[in-house]
């Protein structure tokens, strides 16, 4: 079973040129506005400030969020340098800064100490408390980066943040308000007051998202939909069914929802410029939605005790086990030992299958590895016939002797990613044999 005690949180430095920074364009446009409110303000900058802000929305939703953090679609490399000039001028960090945090953020969601904007510690912090410190993730290093530095739009942008964001976020809006002689109104209204009102709409994501709202995907973190949210931050409302499928490029399955995050990529692959938009399987969204009904219903009928939503602690070699996967053990389909899944194992073509053992059963994630949100890489790690501890030889064709392997119970129950219900039963419908006690 798993244990509900939250470890505890350690001390972090407090992030000084972050915090003045942060709390600095907030005075700054405050006083601005005051001494220039929106009635001397010409009609085109006030125009302005909604098409800057609602565009550097589109490049955190679209591109830091669906694109980079969760890889829901590949796009051609014109449309990744607008996304990271567009991200850029959120001012809220490079991609690789922005979408390492948010990865943990899924793994280890309401982790008090993995998660950077864990729920669990409070609304302010979840909104922005977190931003004004700098703590070591010590899992970081767990996350899957290799896509991210492969990417040389990603490379540059990281590199060159600093001029990008300041040319983006605060040069741009003057340069274009002096056009109709208003380069001073353009830089407090579209510059400074664009960038707050960015910078809290997506901040309600992990702040209110996480706080307020339905769960009809899952209840197994705190992460809730809500439609207010989903009309502040271009469509990320559906938090919930975010939390549960994060690699569909989708905020919610509806056609019905407010998403113009989803409608942008749609019309980047209606013109060619977007391709591989991944989905939930609608067999997935079901199920999770009845599993969900059912359990409310018995929440009412009284029969579930002790449940707490929210952060689970997994000691390391122990791991969590449900009612689901118990029920999953009366199997009947093939048994086999360990030489026997071995075999399996490099009978496939090429380099061979990737097969995991996972809860005592032998995992064929080898059609599912390009499926799975948080890469491929991972779940090769733990293959049967690659050793984890040496990167290099993944891929390679190892002798007997050289079969390391680890088994990946610890690390699917939470070790290295707290895995929904839905992702426990897919996972389950890709067994195809259990081991035997010898
Ligand atoms: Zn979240
Ligand atoms: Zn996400």
């Amino acid at each position: 079973m798993a244990t509900s005690a939250a470890p505890e949180t350690r001390p972090a430095k407090v992030w000084w040129s972050n915090a003045t920074f942060f709390v600095g364009v907030h005075i700054a446009a405050a006083i601005g506005i005051y001494l220039y409110p929106w009635y001397s303000v010409p009609r085109r900058t006030l125009w302005l400030t909604l098409v800057l802000w609602q565009a550097s929305s589109l490049g955190i939703t679209v591109g830091y969020h669906r694109l980079y953090s969760h890889r829901a679609f590949r796009a051609r490399l014109g449309v990744r340098i607008l996304i990271a000039c567009l991200g850029s001028s959120a001012l809220q960090g490079s991609i690789k800064w922005w979408c390492l945090r948010h990865r943990l953020h899924h793994r280890f969601t309401d982790d008090p100490v993995h998660d950077p904007y864990a729920a669990t510690r409070g609304l302010l912090w979840s909104h922005m408390g977190w931003i004004f410190f700098k703590p070591r993730y010590e899992r970081m290093n767990l996350v899957d980066s290799d896509d991210l530095e492969h990417d040389p739009v990603v490379r540059l942008q990281h590199k060159y943040y600093v001029p990008i964001a300041g040319f983006f976020g605060l040069a741009l809006p003057s340069i274009i308000g002096a056009a109709w002689g208003d380069p001073i109104g353009a830089y407090i209204w579209a510059g400074l007051l664009a960038r707050i009102l960015a910078w809290h709409c997506t901040f309600c994501v992990n702040s209110l998202a996480h706080w307020d709202g339905l769960q009809p995907y899952s209840d197994e973190n705190t992460s809730k939909s809500n439609f207010l949210l989903a009309l502040l931050t271009c469509g990320e409302g559906n938090h919930n069914f975010h939390h549960a499928f994060p690699h569909d490029f989708r905020s919610g399955p509806c056609l019905l929802d407010w998403d113009p995050s989803k409608w942008v990529i749609l019309l980047l692959h209606s013109l060619g410029y977007a391709s591989g938009l991944r989905r939930a399987r609608d067999e997935d969204v079901h199920a999770a939605l009845e599993h969900m009904s059912k359990h409310e219903n018995e929440h009412v009928r009284g029969h579930v005790h002790g449940f707490e939503p929210g952060y689970h602690t997994i000691p390391e070699g122990s791991v969590a086990r449900g009612e689901d996967e118990e029920a999953a053990d009366v199997w009947t389909g093939k048994v086999w030992t360990l030489g026997q899944a071995m075999q399996y194992a490099r009978a496939g073509k090429g380099v061979g299958r990737c097969a995991i053992i996972i809860d005592g059963f032998v995992v064929d994630a080898t059609g599912y590895l390009g499926e799975h949100p948080g890469g491929a890489a991972i779940i090769r790690k733990y293959s049967i016939r690659a050793d984890p501890g040496e990167n290099q030889k993944e891929g390679a064709v190892l002798s007997e002797s050289e079969e390391v392997w680890k088994e990946a119970s610890w690390a699917f129950h939470g070790g290295l990613n707290q895995h929904t219900w839905a992702a426990k039963r897919r996972m389950r419908e890709l067994r195809v044999a259990k081991l035997s006690d010898d």
